[in-house]
């Protein structure tokens, strides 16, 4: 493993480069110390099928043997892969916010969920290579790990053995933290993934506190978002679909991205910029992490009540009986449901009966991966395979980049130049191989700061 040394004095703090690195999913970083082992951020890898593959290897470390975990946030690419580390023997405490404690009792469990799911599909289909095909973990699982979570507020230093971890407010959703990593004199700052200055709901990310070394995302390092005003673009997409008597279909991941959508649906309906219609929101998941935003009022920018009236105008689908009856449903009506995607979910179903009607518009409100239904919706082909049965697409096809939770490259840089004193160094994860380095070169050329991409399995030394 490469192993390189910032100075030398005493024994110092060691982080290794785990997971999350050259690849926006698995961020999982380990610091050790003489005396301590903590693991920062315990996400599982997503996406393909070779990075999916890395949840079933060993994770490079002794779950047994560490004596803490903290996260960043709830996102199961920083937190998914915590139910299998508790079967794998660890024991510690996980330190976080109590928003992310909250979400993850909502989340943990639904992966669990889901990895059975995934089993049970394959056992049924015999398409699995191990006989009979075991889900990653199950949801026992995941309420085993939600056992060991330890919640604290902003702010106040934890001490987690000889290190002491403090988290501050970084937007992107709720309970979302940097995690700063103090070791004697010296430092290191995780900046988790960073929100957006100017996002409709949730607050901007505080600026770094003072750190030796940053660990930083670079999700959209090569990125600019659009700076057209939310409200505007899904105010005009809303009133032409709404004045066919049209339905609006947006399928939307449930955290977070369900929330500010309906937000900025309401202030469009209040500036008139389209005609009011019902607000229909089908994932059982995002009606509980709505729930949330009343409680955890402080973190973003409405206050409860202005939660409770803003929630109190959507109509939260739970039966199954509630969700099919949305498929009869004739416009105008906004239904919002996950996923995000059109990978799984309710959605599908609404897909499947709204989309050969042309007055419907299916309204992809982020990034769609390749291989996706969503991707091959904005590819313009006029029929998705849905359940098994081919679906001509007569609806409108629209996209809206502007619901990212995450910072671009001049808020990453912005929020980076921010920081009281030069860092020894910034190491750059979170992210496909040329949006990092796109990052790295514009950070290097206005802020000057030692700044290198993290690679699988590095080893740095801050003494
Ligand atoms: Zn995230």
């Amino acid at each position: 493993l490469p192993s390189r040394t910032l100075s030398a004095t005493t024994v110092g703090m060691k982080i290794t480069f785990l997971g999350g690195v050259g690849t926006v999913t698995g961020s999982r970083f380990l610091i050790t110390t003489d005396r301590t082992r903590l693991l920062v951020d315990c996400g599982l890898f997503q996406g393909v099928k070779a990075l999916r593959a890395r949840n079933r290897r060993a994770p490079g470390f002794e779950p047994a043997a560490l004596d803490a975990v903290v996260l960043t946030h709830a996102h199961i690419d920083h937190s998914g892969y915590l139910p299998l580390l508790v079967r794998e023997g660890f024991r510690g405490a996980v330190h976080c916010t109590s928003a992310t404690r909250d979400l993850c009792r909502i989340m943990l469990p639904d992966a669990g969920y889901l990895q059975e799911e995934e089993a049970r599909f394959a056992n049924k289909k015999g398409f699995s290579r191990h006989h009979p095909a075991m889900p990653l973990y199950t949801i026992a699982d995941a309420e085993a790990s939600l056992k060991l979570m330890s919640a604290h507020p902003y702010h106040r230093p934890v001490a987690v053995g000889d290190l002491e971890v403090t988290f501050r407010p970084a937007g992107h959703i709720l309970g979302a933290s940097t995690v700063h990593v103090r070791h004697g004199e010296r430092s290191i700052l995780f900046s988790g993934d960073l929100g957006r200055p100017d996002d409709l709901l949730m607050l901007a990310p505080e600026p770094p506190p003072e750190a030796d070394i940053v660990v930083m995302e670079s999700t959209y390092g090569d990125r600019l978002h659009p700076t057209d005003d939310p409200v505007e673009l899904i105010g005009a997409v809303a009133k032409r679909t709404l004045e066919r008597r049209g339905i609006l279909l947006i399928p939307s991941f449930a955290v977070g991205r369900a929330q500010t959508i309906v937000l900025a649906l309401e202030r469009a309906f209040e500036r008139g910029l389209a005609p009011r219609a019902p607000v229909y929101v089908n994932s059982p998941m995002a009606t509980r992490v709505s729930e949330l935003y009343d409680e955890h009022a402080a973190l973003h920018r409405l206050t409860a009540q202005e939660v409770r009236q803003l929630f109190a105008g959507v109509t939260f689908v739970g039966s199954p009986e509630d969700s099919k009856a949305l498929n009869h449903k004739s416009g105008p009506a906004v239904i919002i449901s996950a996923s995000g995607m059109l990978t799984g979910g309710r959605v599908l179903h609404h897909l499947r009966a709204h989309a050969p009607n042309p007055t419907t518009t299916v309204l992809l409100p982020g990034y769609q991966a390749a291989g996706t239904r969503g991707e091959a919706l904005l590819s313009g082909r006029n029929t998705v395979r849905v359940h098994g049965v081919e679906v001509v697409v007569r609806a409108e096809v629209a996209q809206l980049g502007v619901f990212s939770a995450h910072g671009d490259q001049s808020d990453l840089v912005g929020w980076l130049g921010r920081i009281p004193r030069r860092p020894r160094e910034v190491l750059l994860v979170h992210g496909e191989p040329v949006p990092a380095d796109v990052l790295r070169q514009r950070i290097d050329r206005e802020l000057g700061f030692p700044v290198r991409v993290a690679e699988q399995d590095d080893q740095v030394v801050l003494r």
